[in-house]
């Protein structure tokens, strides 16, 4: 039996991050939605760097103050709810340090982790699609080889979260020569290693505040004591990766539904027709009641699948059911919030017209909807 009682700490960490959340994101959100797709917005940098939020991935023994995956979703949903583009930036984070954890070198792990902690605010990057491998991660047309002391990388990534950004790239490569899982490796890039470009910021519909771009790898030349894991690993560690990420993911969005019927409920309450608020028509009343009664069922899933991860437990399924599900929750929850604000909603600036641009890119990003179906219906 899996109990979901948070706990005093956890419910003073939901409090603070909930107030930060309104305080620090939320405006700030709406002035980054509406301007020029540019790098990660400074104040967001701040936020990472005074919360140390980073920290928050990273064990002790390399000067982190690790929570378990429970209060990590916890995190997670408020600030998803604050601003999904930030949770993102740093969700990407969160996967490159991720990678190490499971795969890295005691060596790798003293000499990437400190570069994500203050003093400053700090990002990493996860490089898997290419433009013909999104969904398929069999195989890419990144390739390495290996010349002496040193590997060889060429190819180019897109989109990447964080891209020019980011202390170290996590990039997986097929060896030259091979097409196939066997042939893959994940590399750790530092920032400015001679050959790593980035093309200009997409302007792309949701999701403004974390800025992607494509990531050109022109024979990139790092030691071979910066390949993750051993040779041919890679397919393994990107799969197990994605299982921890996509829990967390999901908890992003809870946080962006839970907005979006928060302020369906506000809207609802407030807006007279005929001489009674609308949500006492019962159309409209029935259909919060489905809402609030899924968003429980999302944070359910999504805390069941952290509590796997924590306890060790095979969380492949769940994590991809927590995110199939909060995902298709969060474009329902902005869809029938645009119909119910009316032509309030459906306009610029509009929280809900934004909720609902961010709520499209979760059905995409980190394995489609059909990916998690795929994958949740291979076990069935
Ligand atoms: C906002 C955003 C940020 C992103 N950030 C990053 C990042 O930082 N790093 C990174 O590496 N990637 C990133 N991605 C890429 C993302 O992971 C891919 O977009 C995703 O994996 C899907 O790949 P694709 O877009 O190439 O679609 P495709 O793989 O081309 O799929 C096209 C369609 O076919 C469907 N499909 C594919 N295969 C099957 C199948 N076997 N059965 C049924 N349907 C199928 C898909 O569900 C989809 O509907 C980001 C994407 C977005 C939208």
């Amino acid at each position: 039996m899996i109990s979901f009682e948070p706990t005093e700490k956890q419910l003073a960490m939901q409090e603070h991050f909930r107030r930060l959340a309104v305080e620090r994101l939320q405006t700030r959100s709406m002035q980054i939605d509406a301007a020029i797709p540019a790098g990660v917005d400074a104040d967001y940098l701040a936020v990472i760097a005074e919360e140390n939020l980073n920290a928050f991935l990273i064990p002790e023994a390399y000067g982190g103050r690790p929570l378990d995956r429970m209060s990590l979703a916890i995190l997670f949903e408020e600030l998803g709810a604050g601003c999904a583009g930030f949770a993102a930036v740093y969700a990407q984070t969160f996967h490159g340090i991720a990678a190490l954890l499971i795969g890295g070198s005691e060596e790798q792990k003293k000499r990437f982790f400190p570069l994500l902690l203050p003093p400053g605010g700090h990002v990493a990057s996860f490089c898997v699609t290419e433009e013909k491998s999104g969904s398929n991660t069999s195989s890419f047309s990144t390739f390495f080889n290996r010349k002496g002391r040193f590997f060889i990388l060429r190819g180019e990534k897109n989109p990447v979260i964080n891209a020019g950004h980011g202390r170290f790239y996590v990039v997986w490569a097929n060896e030259e020569g091979t097409k196939n899982r066997s042939g893959i490796s994940t590399f750790l890039i530092p920032e400015k290693t001679e050959g790593l470009r980035f093309g200009p910021y997409h302007d792309k519909p949701g999701f403004r505040p974390a800025p992607t771009a494509t990531v050109h790898l022109e024979n990139v030349c790092i030691p071979i004591d910066n390949m993750i894991g051993p040779a041919g690993s890679g397919y393994l560690l990107l799969m197990q990766t994605l299982d921890w990420g996509r829990a967390l993911s999901a908890a992003i969005a809870v946080g962006l539904a839970r907005a979006a019927i928060e302020e369906v409920i506000r809207f609802a309450k407030q807006r007279v027709i005929l001489k009674r608020p609308i949500i006492r028509n019962q159309s409209i009343a029935f259909l919060l009641a489905d809402l609030v009664t899924e968003l429980e069922a999302a944070r359910a899933l999504v805390w069941r699948a952290c509590r796997l991860i924590d306890i060790g437990k095979d969380h492949t399924v769940a994590s991809s059911m927590a995110k199939l599900y909060a995902s298709e929750l969060a474009v329902r929850a902005t869809t029938e919030g645009l119909l119910i604000l009316g032509q309030s909603g459906y306009r610029r600036p509009s929280l809900m017209e934004k909720l609902h641009r961010d709520a499209q890119a979760f059905r995409i990003a980190e394995g489609t909807s059909h990916v998690q179906k795929l994958i949740i219906s291979g076990q069935l």
